[in-house]
């Protein structure tokens, strides 16, 4: 069993399809072992997006991440990290696989309903970032 970390962004809050979205990580079979809504701070987003912040479009991403609130999830199952990643689909929905979350959900390559850790190093520091280790029940 492994973890990784998970948000529900912004646009999907925003359209009331965050239990539609959660159905698909949990037929996925991953288990949500912590979940809360939070409305992100600037200095929190651009933090958590740091890896990005030389990119043309970072200044946008940080705007969008902190214009409705998220949901910060814990997912844990077997591989938890890639099989989350291929439950998400590719970033531009317009390259995502049938039946991912981003190809039936998200609206275009920024507002694209989901994020997933793309590493071990990287879940358990985002997993840190958000959660403290008494919010993690199982
Ligand atoms: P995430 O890290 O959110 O799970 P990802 O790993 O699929 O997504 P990254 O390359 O890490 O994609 O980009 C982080 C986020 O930045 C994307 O999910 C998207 O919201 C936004 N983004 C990425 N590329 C672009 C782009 N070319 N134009 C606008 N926004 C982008
Ligand atoms: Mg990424």
């Amino acid at each position: 069993m492994s973890r990784t970390f998970s948000i529900i962004k912004p646009d999907a809050t925003k359209r009331n399809i965050t239990g539609a979205i959660n159905k698909l990580i949990e037929s996925g079979n991953l288990r949500i072992i912590a979940q809360k809504r939070l409305k992100m701070s600037k200095e929190q987003a651009e933090g958590f997006y740091d890896v990005h912040k030389e990119k043309p479009f970072f200044k946008d991403l940080v705007e969008y991440m902190i214009s409705e609130p998220v949901i910060v999830q814990v997912l844990e199952g077997d591989d938890a990290i890639i099989k989350y990643r291929t439950i998400m689909g590719a970033t531009n929905p317009d390259n995502a696989e049938e039946g991912t979350i981003r190809k039936l959900f998200a609206l275009n390559i920024q507002e694209n309903s989901v994020h997933g850790s793309d590493s071990d190093e990287n879940a358990v520091k985002e997993i840190d970032y958000f959660f403290t280790k008494d919010e993690i029940v199982g």
